[in-house]
């Protein structure tokens, strides 16, 4: 794994790097978003953290520029405790996370290992989350030579799920993806929904698990 620091408070930055590259990470920093830039345009990272407040060019213009150029490594944004207004236009830019400074180095550690869990990927006609996949064709889910057919709702609401498994899909997503915006009490629905998948991912014994976040959405968890 790669990660990319920038961070123009040179001592935070390189106490960051030394954190880092003891969990095991190969560390690149910048200290101005110029640099910054011009490194995590080269696509190279599996996560950049990007601090907001910087010399040359700011970090919400940084992940403007890389988003409309196609580069979707996840984003970690650093801010500062007054930069509410910047959190959000982060979150709406695409930034994937954000930490509020002071942090301490082990919620940094737990941010950076959830946006690093393998995301769900197509290959071919299957989108595959840890070692389950999904059909798209057949709408069967597979895990180690056992398959067991979904139904229409539960295959879109699963293969969401799969194409977002690292973050928390919120409910009102979900339903608006897969109901539409007319539709009532479909809250309900999804719950009954994700019981029937929970219990065909049982019946494969399947490597990944829905957690419900309460008040939030549903979360893959994978074990592998
Ligand atoms: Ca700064």
């Amino acid at each position: 794994m790669r990660i990319l620091v920038v961070e123009d408070e040179r001592s935070l930055c390189d106490a960051l790097a030394t954190i880092l590259k003891q969990n095991k990470y190969i560390v690149d920093v910048c200290y101005d978003g110029i640099a910054g830039e011009d490194n995590a345009m080269s696509g190279i990272y599996d996560v950049i953290v990007l601090d907001i407040m910087l010399p040359g060019k700011n970090g919400l213009e940084v992940l403007k520029s890389l988003r409309q150029a196609g580069v979707s490594t996840p984003v970690l944004l650093l801010t500062a405790k007054s930069e509410v207004e910047d959190k959000i236009s982060g979150l709406d830019l695409g930034a994937d996370d954000y930490l509020t400074k002071p942090f301490v180095t082990g919620e940094l550690l737990a941010r950076i290992r959830a946006m690093t869990r393998r995301k769900g990927e197509y290959t071919g006609d299957s989108i595959v989350v840890g070692e389950t996949a999904l059909d798209k064709n057949t709408m069967e889910l597979s895990h180690k030579g056992r398959s067991v057919r979904l139904g229409l709702k539960e295959f879109q609401l699963l293969e969401t799920m799969m194409a977002n498994s690292a973050q928390i899909v919120p409910k009102e997503r979900l339903i608006e993806k897969i109901w539409g915006y007319e539709s009532e009490a479909e809250y309900n629905a999804i719950e009954v929904y994700v019981s029937f998948i929970r219990k065909k991912l049982m019946a494969i014994n399947s490597d990944i698990q829905i957690k419900a976040v309460r008040g939030v959405g549903y979360c893959l968890e994978s074990s592998t």
